[in-house]
């Protein structure tokens, strides 16, 4: 069976038993002492366990990949001066893909207005972390120490690093091509590791949807149904609609053929809800099942799970547009583009761990006078928003990276063109 069905079944069978746990806990159907065990031993034993050494694996790999993948993606261009073209391309349309992303979100969030008539009694607190500064941001990028920016998986600062490396590497002449070969043996050597690890991937699934559903209340997504619909149509609108033509105008490469490629590390995305979790996923789909040379991936991937999130920005977009109206305060068209500005330099800011964009959201909030405290209406859906919009954003990085890949000549068709076995694992 393909490693695409066996995720599939696990989802499924994780989220069933998930929720048939969460029926049984709640109502009280079986003895107290038996739903205490199942809650203790397999819930939050079992089930938490397993799924976050799944979680915890995904990210040992992360910084090693980065680093060695990248190492040989810029030695390989070297002082090719192709290299800064490909990077403006590559911010370019990371940050034109999130202005629309949110252009999309408010639009919808403004026609189909979820947040009218929403009791407000419930809003109770939401402590807001402040955002850093953008001075910070940029300053941020550029490492004092290389082993702390590993040690602390602060992935610009690797980036920045891995690049400095490679180019020096390029030119080294003898020297250089010795480390060069070494590194490229490395790469060979981790993007194994990332295989051995997604074979174990249907258990991980599995377990991390079955302690998730088994502990999330159904309540809360049908009181904010509609704001839950918002978001979920908006995604689907630009995951599908807006990345789709961009594939189908840009590249001529088709769209559905792409998103076959993708199953796999939706689910990933999906079942992790972190963007750099799932990095080692992405960088081996762009290479092995989209063809994308290591040159452009090594740089786009890593780059797009730090800065790129397009999903994220969708949920900041509707949620702005529905606290606006749940306090029933109209920040106006100008308002709105502010909402575009911030929440594109929000995404670029943070991190793709779960949970982030509520964080950034505040800082949204903030820049247009909406009450921050607001988040707390929409907490309650945000754990499952979150895996959804975490597969947006990797859908994102990838579209990129084939994209850059297809314009710079650095595709390889017939890798993008083969078929399963190999290729659909
Ligand atoms: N979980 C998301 C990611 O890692 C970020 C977020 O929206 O919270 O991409």
């Amino acid at each position: 069976m393909s490693l695409t069905k066996r995720i599939l079944i696990a989802m499924a069978a994780g989220l069933g038993v998930g929720i048939l746990l969460n029926i049984v806990m709640q109502q009280g159907l079986l003895d107290a002492t038996v739903t205490g065990w199942l809650d203790e031993f397999i819930v939050v034993g079992v089930f938490d366990a397993v799924g976050r050494i799944f979680v915890a694996s995904l990210k040992l790999l992360v910084v090693p990949l980065v680093f060695v993948s990248l190492v040989c993606g810029a030695s390989s261009l070297g002082g090719n001066s192709r290299m800064g073209a490909m990077a403006a391309k590559t911010l370019a349309l990371y940050v034109m893909t999130t202005a629309i992303a949110i252009s999309i979100a408010l639009l919808l969030g403004n026609l189909v207005r979820p947040g009218d008539g929403i009791g407000l009694g419930e809003a109770s607190s939401f402590a807001a972390k402040t955002a850093p500064s953008l001075k910070d941001v940029i300053v941020n990028i550029f490492p004092s120490n290389p082993i702390q920016a590993m040690a602390e998986g602060n992935m610009l600062q690797v980036i920045v690093f891995s690049l400095l490396m490679g180019i020096a590497i390029a030119q080294s002449g003898e020297s250089g091509s010795r480390v060069k070969v070494w590194f490229e043996d490395m790469n060979d050597i981790v993007m194994k590791m990332v295989g051995i690890l997604m074979e174990l991937a249907p258990y991980g699934v599995f377990c991390l949807l079955a302690k998730l559903f088994a502990g999330l209340g159904a309540g809360a997504i049908l009181d904010l149904s509609l704001y839950f619909s918002t978001v979920v149509l908006a995604l689907l609108l630009h995951c599908f609609g807006v990345y789709g033509m961009i594939l189908k105008t840009l590249t001529r490469i088709d769209p559905l053929a792409f998103f076959r490629h993708l199953r796999p590390l939706m689910m990933f995305a999906f079942s992790t809800s972190s963007s750099n979790a799932t990095l080692p996923i992405t960088l081996r789909t762009a290479e092995e099942k989209l063809g994308v040379d290591n040159r452009v991936a090594s740089f786009t991937v890593p780059l797009g799970a730090t800065i790129n999130m397009d999903g994220t920005a969708i949920m900041q977009g509707v949620a702005t547009a529905f606290i606006a109206q749940a306090y029933q305060v109209d920040i106006g068209l100008s308002g709105y583009l502010m909402v575009v500005l911030t929440a594109t330099l929000a995404s670029v800011g943070t991190a793709g761990v779960p949970g982030v964009g509520l964080i950034t959201l505040a800082m949204v909030l903030q820049q247009v006078n909406l009450p921050v405290e607001g988040i707390a209406l929409i907490i309650g859906v945000d754990r499952l928003l979150d895996m959804m919009r975490t597969a947006v954003n990797v859908s994102g990085d990838s579209m990129v990276t084939l994209t850059v890949a297809k314009s710079e000549g650095l595709w390889d068709e017939a890798t993008f063109k083969a078929t399963p076995p190999q290729a659909d694992r």
